[in-house]
């Protein structure tokens, strides 16, 4: 299956697009036809004007010049870990280091804290709701579509509701459809399936060596 992003990269523009013609790979262009930063990865998002040495030179030196706690942060994180290692040099890993604990968030870390909260949210929700607890929660994933501001992301979401509308009748279904539907996009963004008889031990319970208690 080809992805959403694939579909709206600024390679598959099109050609008479002057502005897609001078975009870097990867570049995700929004609803209105111009580059879309929140779609996008820091990876691929490359302001037109700022040279690639120049830009990393100035972060280096913003860092050294004292954000020591949100350097900390960068450098001991796991995901910025991961964002390094995948990027080509040493001096673009760092760069989207910086770039994620300084930055707006880009398209992964936005996702990350997404699924962080809508699964740590169904993880709580209520053995047995009520049903305002269930319209809450029906308003809550109803508005993502609607809200979410990766539009090619909300777009997707928005489909996969209509195909699979959430199940929000006890804690245990929420969990379940949300974990389907969040394997449904690592699927298209060729990640690796979650296994969902875990999902209590990902967002709630911590795992049985207590390693996280
Ligand atoms: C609604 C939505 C739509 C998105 N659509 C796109 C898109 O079209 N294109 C795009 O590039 N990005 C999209 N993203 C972002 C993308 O899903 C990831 O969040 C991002 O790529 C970062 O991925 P990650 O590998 O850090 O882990 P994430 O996918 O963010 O997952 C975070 C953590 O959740 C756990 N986890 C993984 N899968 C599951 C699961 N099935 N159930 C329970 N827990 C799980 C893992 O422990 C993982 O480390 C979307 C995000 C959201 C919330």
């Amino acid at each position: 299956m080809s992805s959403r992003k694939d579909t709206f990269t600024a390679q598959s523009s099109s050609p008479s697009s002057s502005s897609a013609r001078t975009l870097p790979p990867g570049t995700i262009l929004g609803p209105d036809g111009k580059p879309c930063k929140i779609c996008t990865t820091f990876r691929d998002w490359k302001p037109p004007t700022a040279g690639k040495t120049t830009t990393t030179t100035t972060r280096r030196g913003n860092k050294s010049d004292g954000d020591s706690a949100a350097q900390a942060i960068a450098s001991s994180s796991t995901v910025t870990a991961a964002l390094a290692a995948s990027s080509s040099t040493a001096g673009e890993g760092a760069d989207i280091a910086w770039r994620a604990a300084h930055c707006p968030p880009d398209v992964e870390s936005l996702g990350r804290a997404t699924w962080t909260f809508l699964h740590t949210t169904a993880a709580y929700y209520p053995e047995a709701p009520s049903p305002t607890q269930r319209a809450h929660m029906l308003q809550l994933l109803h508005a993502l579509p609607q809200l979410y501001p990766c539009s090619h992301c909300a777009d997707d979401l928005g489909a996969r509701m209509q195909r699979r509308p959430p199940d929000v009748r006890s804690r245990a279904a929420l969990a379940a459809w949300l974990c389907t539907t969040h394997n449904e996009v690592n699927a298209e963004l060729g990640k690796p399936t979650f296994d969902c008889g875990r999902v209590d031990e990902r967002w709630r319970d911590g795992p049985r060596d207590g390693s996280c208690d």
